[in-house]
């Protein structure tokens, strides 16, 4: 069984770090103010959210722009980040973790909108060691044009594959998430959705996207992990 977790909102919360750093990290490098408004960010991709930022600000979406934004963004998050009590886990995220790495039939992944070092970055401050997520797909590997939140899926099944050299089916996946994006990322490829009303989406509105499971928090981890392990091709 592969367990693929989500990072902002569903294990952690940053204080909207990440957004205040993004607009600081703007404003130094092209000095003027930077605006976010409409800017879409819950289940959304780094990479995308970051050439959204720039375009609306009347700048080039290009590779290098991009690179030396993120740079900006990697120095105010870090700094951000540092101050005590900024970035915190969510209830019951370190336990259902913990409980999960120690189970042999299990494997952990992170499937996440971040890029890989600012993810990381973020979990290690909240105090998340990142070591049992095995498998894992970040914001900028979707291998395909336009970046779906949906392909990094398939990056994930792919690299448990080649880990293991064995297939994992997809009704073998579990994909833990707080926004819609999560859950249609992991019905889109049959995948089964864990939703968390930690983000900006409740229960009601969770379970009616298509989440098999929609619950308030990670608190009950007993329950969840129950859940997960329940496979459902033996029902
Ligand atoms: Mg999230």
């Amino acid at each position: 069984m592969l367990i693929l977790f989500d990072i902002d909102a569903t294990l952690i919360k940053t204080s909207r770090a990440g957004l205040y750093a993004m607009a600081e990290g703007f404003e130094f490098l092209h000095n003027r103010p930077c605006s976010l408004e409409g800017i879409q960010y819950a289940g959304c991709l780094d990479p995308v959210i970051f050439g959204n930022v720039l375009a609306k600000n009347g700048v080039e979406v290009n590779p290098s722009n991009i690179e030396d934004f993120r740079n900006e963004y990697r120095k105010g998050l870090e700094s951000r980040l540092e101050v005590p009590g900024t970035g915190y886990l969510l209830e019951g995220a370190k336990e259902l973790v913990t409980i999960l790495a120690d189970l042999k039939e299990v494997t952990l992944g992170l499937l996440t909108g971040n890029y890989e070092d600012t993810g990381r970055l973020k979990l290690g401050r909240c105090g998340l060691d990142t070591t049992p997520f095995v498998i894992n797909a970040f914001g900028d590997e979707s291998p395909y044009h336009p970046p779906l939140r949906k392909h990094l899926v398939e990056v994930a099944l792919t690299r448990y594959q080649n880990k293991f050299q064995n297939p994992i089916s997809p009704e073998r996946v579990v994909v833990i998430g707080d926004s819609p994006h999560d859950v249609s990322c992991a019905k889109d490829n049959g995948c089964r959705s864990l939703a968390v009303a930690t983000g900006l989406h409740d229960t009601t509105t969770l379970h009616d996207c298509g989440a098999d499971l929609a619950v308030e928090s990670l608190a009950n981890t007993d329950d969840l992990v129950r859940w997960m392990l329940n496979d459902p091709r033996s029902n």
